[in-house]
């Protein structure tokens, strides 16, 4: 027999969870199916495990830095083992929550594929399901390059079932994530080989960001930067590591662990949109309006799914938003994209917002106005291990409202949230020249910039 729904999430991530929960409380009668684990990449294979891992970091050079405070410190090694099993009780104890707190909200769960039957109807392990609203949330997974030997090679999924630390670990890619696990792998005591293929990392960023962080990783001593370099054969010798035939005739010899950081692809190509007649970009994604609805009536797309911008909190406020509009008679309800904050858990990290330089000179010409500064960070003062910090604020017109502000370095991660309440509700650069600096930190910058 058919079960009947209000509302049926396809995954359990941020975006297919956050939809079903916000519909449960106006009490509506909700199913969210799921192929893999409750939570979804954030919780288990995403955000989570790389924040454990990226505080882990983040001590080491505490380590460091506490001896040149006078501390008779030294740092004898990292159990990566006790690391793991920690990162992992850490997450099972998020999972398991969530499985308690869809069955307390009367939300069903089942495991199992989702696959379209019609525009209506879904099909899960034989059974079939309809409802009125079915929100597509099946997130993404890595994508792997087409050349030999990439099977060699793990994604970031991989990377977090390591079960020993890689004395050696490359990773290609320039993105978030592969600036992140070199950051972080280099500070917990690995050499790492980043192969970029272009010339710049974080090519979509400001150049304020993407240059300030390219400096630091060329200094950095555990890691070696190949940029306008491609892998085009990976071999695995004798000893079990992997060696890497590149452009340019270069080999990165004795790499333990390869990682492919180069984007995501969309996980659609099982769910049969074409029996209801969803369309899928040439890449795979489903495009949706400003509403999240998809080219077909009560049919959405939430979250990594719709590419509109791959964060766990836009999922979250679309997925949220969504449910408000469609059972609390909002029909104005709907996520904002612009001025969206997001933070690259680098080392040091990047905090961002709105346009950047080049995007504001495109869109408003000479009325935009720039303030920068950089410095190194009291923190740093007498410390071998330096870490800078680069700020910039983008402003436009007489009222030198602030469009893009740009940060990185130590501390920028837990700035830049109250920056965004203020960039969002329309600050300009006098509003925050009016706000008394809180001395002595290194966000006072952003309002004593000259
Ligand atoms: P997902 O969380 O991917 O959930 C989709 C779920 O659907 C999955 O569990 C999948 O198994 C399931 N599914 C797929 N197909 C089906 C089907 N046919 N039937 C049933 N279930 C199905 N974002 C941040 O904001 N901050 C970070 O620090 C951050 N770090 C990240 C680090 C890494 C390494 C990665 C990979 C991502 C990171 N992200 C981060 C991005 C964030 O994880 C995603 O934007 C977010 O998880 C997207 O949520 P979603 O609901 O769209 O998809
Ligand atoms: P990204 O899209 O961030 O970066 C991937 C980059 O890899 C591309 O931009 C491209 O840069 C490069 N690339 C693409 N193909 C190849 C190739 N064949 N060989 C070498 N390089 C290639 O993807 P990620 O996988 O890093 O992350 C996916 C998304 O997940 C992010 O965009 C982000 O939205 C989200 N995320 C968020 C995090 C956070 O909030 N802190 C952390 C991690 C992920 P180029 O064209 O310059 O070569």
């Amino acid at each position: 027999m058919t079960k009947q729904y209000d509302l049926i999430s396809i995954g359990a991530g941020s975006g297919g969870i956050s939809a079903a929960e916000r519909a449960a409380e106006y009490g509506k009668k909700c199913l969210v199916i799921e192929s893999n684990i409750v939570g979804g990449t954030c919780v288990n294979v995403g955000c989570v495990p790389k924040k454990v891992m990226w505080n882990a970091a983040n001590l080491a050079h505490a380590l460091t830095d506490a001896r040149d405070y006078g501390f008779d410190v030294s740092n004898n090694g990292l159990s990566w083992a006790k690391l793991i099993e920690q990162r992992q009780g850490y997450i099972s104890g998020i999972t398991n929550w969530y499985g308690n707190y869809l069955s307390d909200s009367n939300i069903d769960y089942i495991e199992g594929k989702a696959r379209f039957v019609d525009a209506k109807t879904l099909e899960v392990n034989g059974e079939q399901f309809t409802a009125e609203h079915i929100v597509v949330a099946p997130g993404g997974y890595p994508m792997v390059p087409e050349l030999p030997g990439a099977e060699l090679g793990m994604t970031s999924d991989g990377f977090f079932a390591l079960q020993e630390q890689p004395k050696h670990i490359a990773i290609v890619g320039s993105g978030y994530i592969a600036v992140e696990l070199a950051g972080l792998m280099s500070s917990l005591g690995s050499q790492v080989t980043l192969l970029i293929r272009k010339g710049h990392v974080l090519a979509n960023f400001d150049p304020i960001l993407s240059d300030t962080l390219a400096t630091v990783l060329q200094e950095d001593s555990n890691i070696v930067l190949l940029s306008t370099t491609e892998v085009e054969l990976v071999e695995k010798q004798d000893s079990g590591q992997l060696t890497l035939h590149c452009t340019k005739n270069q080999q990165v010899n004795h790499v333990d662990a390869l990682v492919w950081a180069i984007g995501r692809t969309p996980n659609t190509a099982d769910l049969n949109l074409e029996a209801a007649g969803v369309a899928m970009d040439a890449q795979g994604f489903i495009p949706s309006d400003e509403f999240e609805q998809t080219n077909v009536s009560g049919i959405y797309s939430v979250g990594d799914v719709n590419r509109k911008a791959a964060l766990t909190p836009v999922a979250i406020a679309a997925a949220r938003r969504l449910s408000d509009r469609l059972f609390n008679n909002m029909p104005d309800r709907k996520l904002d994209y612009s001025n969206i904050p997001t933070v690259v858990f680098s080392h040091p990290p990047i905090a961002t917002i709105g346009l950047t330089e080049k995007q504001a000179h495109d869109a408003y010409g000479t009325s935009v106005k720039i303030y920068s500064t950089s410095f190194t960070p009291m923190s740093h003062a007498f410390t071998q291990h330096k870490a800078p910090i680069a700020m910039k604020l983008v402003c436009v017109g007489a009222q030198e409202k602030i469009i893009g502000c740009h940060i990185i370095g130590p501390g920028v991660d837990e700035m830049m949230q109250g920056f965004a309440v203020a960039i969002k509700m329309g600050a300009t650069k006098a509003d925050f020249d009016n706000t008394i600096a809180i001395h002595p930190c290194s966000a006072e910058e952003l309002v004593t910039m000259r």
